[in-house]
């Protein structure tokens, strides 16, 4: 880490501000501290340089918020390492976890809402990035899922009688009261979010009404937010009179459904990324048969469609990756994906996908109006990028092309943690199919 330097001039780019306003060429960018403190077009009305000054000539580059991401998961999967025998211990998670959350920002994410980990590990992350232990994005962490019997974190091949293990993504909570029991401790404990899980697919709903509503109202006496994993119809509308924070996935949610979570207000997070993965590239990174593949196929399908239907309501589309659910979702690698997703599938454009994953993220990271946004007065997170990504928008999947990472007034130091990449591919693998 550096320190954060009297002043940071960014001058000559072409701004993109994560509002949705048009790109503006020629600005300058102030930063003093962990604040933009100007932002305008180079006329003179900056203060001249300084040798104490930090200047950055972004001369034919694009100056943009820090991407947020509003499904990332830090400590959910652990790849192999070799002479390691217990990568799912609390030990090792967390080493695991402390490697991951710096690829995760040297790829340009400043922030990240991370839906359910392992043990405590995430809430030790976020309070080692907040003290300065760690360098990392800033993070709104969740604990375990709350899953019950056949919920997505309920998984196959344990048998009922075992229930989930201390090192499982979900624990299991089977009646109101230990759905109840379960959000006060992960209060507690300091998570920002609880993650309720429903099932794999959305076929059945396994998580009841009324277990939905007792989580809301338990989590937020504590001013914590709710996320659910909800793919079914009946989950969907459930959650959505709850009055849940999020909706995860959403992708049986009918038009009348969706008439609902409009009423009530609440964005809907489809993860796209995460089944496209497995379509795209299952065979080889997550070894699913080609009858899983079919169905995730068909589920992106409905998705798409479904993400149109909500889009025609105003219903709030966040985007999130599902970066680290399982060995294919390498840190740092698929963060951007997304918006490519949102704009040839879905039909936004450009600049709708660019904030929807800046200003549009902000709220799921508890940071409206001060991040997502390049303006004076809000927090010093931005982005400089070699190319245009309103002309492509896969850039933001190449953090080869970013020259600049700035979060909270500090310059990121790219070569930071760069050891070699560990392998993410043991063939044996856990996955959750998008949870
Ligand atoms: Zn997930």
């Amino acid at each position: 880490m550096t320190n954060a330097p009297q002043r940071l001039l960014i001058k000559n780019g072409t701004l993109i501000d994560g509002s949705g306003r048009d790109p503006a060429p020629n600005h300058v960018v102030v930063v003093e501290g962990n604040r933009i403190t100007h932002v305008g077009s180079a006329d003179g009305s900056v203060r001249s340089e300084t040798p104490d000054d930090t200047v950055i000539d972004a001369t034919g580059k694009f100056i943009m918020p820090g991407l947020i991401d509003a499904h990332c998961h830090i400590s959910l999967h652990q790849g192999a390492l070799p002479g390691v025998k217990y990568t799912s211990s609390a030990e090792f998670c967390t080493l695991w976890a402390a490697h991951a959350i710096g690829r995760v920002l040297r790829a340009g994410v400043t922030s990240i809402a991370v839906p359910g980990g392992k043990w405590f590990t995430d809430v030790t992350v976020r309070e080692a990035v907040e003290g300065g232990l760690l360098e990392g994005p800033r993070m709104v962490v969740a604990g375990r899922a709350l899953s019950n019997y056949g919920g997505i974190f309920d998984p196959d091949p344990y048998p009922a009688y075992e229930g989930t293990p201390n090192d499982a993504a979900g624990v299991l909570c089977n009646t109101r009261d230990e759905f109840i029991r379960e959000t006060r401790k992960q209060c507690k404990r300091g998570v920002d979010l609880i993650k309720i899980a429903d099932s794999t697919w959305g076929d059945v709903q396994t998580v009841a009404d009324d277990e939905i509503t007792a989580v809301v109202h338990e989590a937020h006496r504590h001013n914590v937010k709710v996320a659910i994993h909800s793919r079914g119809s009946t989950s969907t509308r459930a959650a959505a009179k709850a009055g849940v924070d999020l909706i995860y996935h959403g992708d049986w949610a009918n038009e009348r459904d969706l008439d609902m979570i409009a009423k009530a207000g609440m964005p809907i997070a489809p993860v796209l990324t995460s089944p496209w993965l497995g379509v795209e590239h299952g065979a080889a990174g997550r070894g699913l048969g080609g009858r899983v593949r079919d169905r995730l196929r068909a589920q992106l399908d409905t998705s798409f469609q479904m993400i149109r239907n909500a889009r025609d309501r105003g219903i709030p589309i966040l985007s999130g990756s599902d970066t680290g659910n399982a060995s294919a979702f390498s840190h740092g690698k698929w963060h951007g994906k997304e918006a490519e997703l949102f704009v040839t599938e879905v039909g936004m454009t450009p600049m709708e996908a660019i904030v929807a994953n800046t200003s549009g993220n902000a709220a799921m990271v508890n940071l409206a109006g001060e991040v997502g946004v390049i303006a004076a007065g809000k927090l010093a997170d931005l982005v400089i990028w070699d190319n245009d990504p309103l002309a492509d928008i896969t850039i933001l999947q190449r953090p080869a092309e970013i020259s600049l990472i700035v979060k909270d007034g500090r310059i990121v130091d790219r070569e930071a943690g760069g050891f070699r990449q560990l392998s993410e591919d043991p063939p044996r693998a856990r996955m959750f199919l998008a949870g």
